[in-house]
């Protein structure tokens, strides 16, 4: 297809700016263009067909099944964008005096309180502008706890295994050293691997639950405990809340702080990278280190304060204040009993296609009961046909279903993890099914098909390497 550029056709175009209605001003001769912008000429409903045309390229959610484990691509309610576009929300200040700013404080401060509620916490902060850096913020928390009462020997962070990958890397950016424990062959946390870790040099636990093959730690009370009683903290990785939010909170297992991601679990379109938002929420003992401000109530006022010994900002004023909205809406449009009924829709979705597709012949990394997302590997199916994970998620571009998570988590072999979500019918479910069995089928006798998938997408394979290292973003005028 051509690029806007080349459609473009000079003195063609729209030419719609209204006349000006403020008085003209001069720039300064140094700001001015010396020629002119190398923009696209072209009438509107060529503009038109060349957006629809490229739209057609691509696959969201809209076009069909979505089942991208660990991310959480889920369906995002329109009446969140409908509260996300109000004027009042979109034409706010961050400078503005706070009592013109009253209803947007009380959307911060609603929040605040339904995510600490649904998480077990005492306060959050709506700081963080993503996972890794809610990640980045609680570690931060549990260093200036360790540092104010003057412990300065902690420097370790525990993480297991089938940690997000993120974890380890946000412990590092905080300072600390990453100590890995590994997981038992149910692919839970090896309590024996976790006792030997422990010593005064502990700073605390970071835990992803449920952990990056989709399972619950059926011994999380003991985790916590074994970390607490050497004098560390415990820190959650909610990311993936929409498996147990409104049933289990972090809070109760004994975590001192958690981040959850708005983009994935509270509904906000997150694919081509952003923006999104990564509270976190603490104890009442961390409350006092969070970054400021924080919207708080005030008899039936509401402002911004700082907490007292807060260790700064992570983020230029409030975080992503439109991602907030968005999940505002989400949780009082679900309700108290709309939350729980998500949760408990995105394991039985998820557990439904695992049956369907063990029983028809798919491996899985780990059978049994899974929560809101499973990995199955290839790993057998690669040594007797040569057909990868990689082929298979290509040819389900075919049939209109777009890939599972390939190749993740590192611990399970050509994985594919696949995540279906609270708010995919049955019907979606069993077709795609019966695509995931036909392409097993196909796998047995036809693998050569597999290896050239997929055959109906206007791209086939690019090459990964150079698209993810050099992509080419920019047109350039001669
Ligand atoms: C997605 C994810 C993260 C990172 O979140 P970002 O918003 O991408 O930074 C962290 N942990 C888990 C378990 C995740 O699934």
């Amino acid at each position: 297809m051509k690029l806007i550029f080349e459609r473009s056709r000079s003195g063609r175009g729209l030419g719609l700016l209204p006349p000006c209605d403020v008085p003209r001003c001069e720039l300064p001769e140094n700001a001015r263009r010396t020629g002119r912008p190398a923009l696209p000429e072209i009438g509107e409903i060529d503009l038109g067909r060349h957006y629809t045309e490229l739209a057609k390229q691509t696959h969201g959610v809209n076009d069909g099944f979505y089942p991208l484990g660990s991310c959480t691509m889920k369906y995002n309610p329109r009446i969140n964008e409908e509260m996300a576009a109000l004027p009042g929300f979109t034409g706010i200040h961050p400078l503005q005096e706070e009592q013109t700013a009253q209803g947007c404080l009380e959307v911060l401060y609603r929040t605040q309180k339904a995510l600490g509620e649904i998480t077990g916490m005492d306060a959050v902060s709506l700081q963080p502008a993503a996972g890794a850096h809610g990640e980045y913020t609680g570690l931060l928390l549990i260093r200036a706890y360790h540092q104010a009462r003057g412990d300065l020997a902690r420097t370790k962070i525990i993480v297991p295994d089938s940690a997000h990958g993120t974890n380890p890397a946000s412990a590092v950016m905080a300072g600390f050293k990453v100590v890995n424990v590994p997981s038992d062959e149910h692919g839970f946390v090896d309590l024996d691997g976790l006792r030997a870790a422990m010593g005064p040099d502990v700073a605390g636990l970071m835990l992803t639950n449920p952990n990056t093959v989709g399972l619950f730690d059926p011994n999380i009370r003991t985790i916590t405990d074994i970390i607490h009683e050497a004098g560390g903290l415990c820190y959650y990785d909610g990311a993936n809340l929409n498996a147990v939010m409104g049933i289990a909170r972090p809070g109760d297992m004994g975590f001192d702080c958690v981040h959850v991601n708005l983009h994935k679990t509270f509904s906000t379109p997150h694919g081509g990278g952003g923006p999104g938002s990564g509270p976190v929420g603490c104890k009442e003992f961390l409350a006092p280190f969070l970054p400021g401000p924080v919207a708080e109530k005030k008899g039936d006022t509401y402002a911004f304060a700082v907490p007292a010994q807060s260790f700064g900002r992570v983020r230029t004023f409030c975080g992503n204040f439109l991602v907030v909205v968005r999940a505002l809406t989400y949780i009082l449009s679900l309700g108290k009993e709309g939350i729980p009924a998500a949760a408990q829709g995105a394991v039985l979705n998820a557990n439904y296609l695992m049956k369907k597709l063990a029983d028809g012949g798919y491996e899985m990394a780990y059978p049994g009961i899974c929560m809101h997302e499973f990995v199955m590997t290839l790993e057998e199916l690669k040594k007797e046909t040569g057909v990868s994970a990689l082929d298979v998620a290509k040819r389900l571009l075919d049939f209109g279903i777009h890939p599972p998570t390939m190749y993740f988590p590192l611990i399970v072999h050509e994985a594919l993890m696949v995540e279906p979500t609270e708010t995919e019918s049955r019907e979606t479910l069993d077709e795609a099914a019966e695509v995931f069995l036909k392409i097993l089928d196909e796998a047995k006798n036809d693998p050569e098909n597999l290896h050239t998938a997929p055959h109906r997408t206007p791209i086939g394979r690019p090459d990964e390497v150079t698209a993810a290292r050099t992509p080419v973003l920019r047109w350039k005028a001669e």
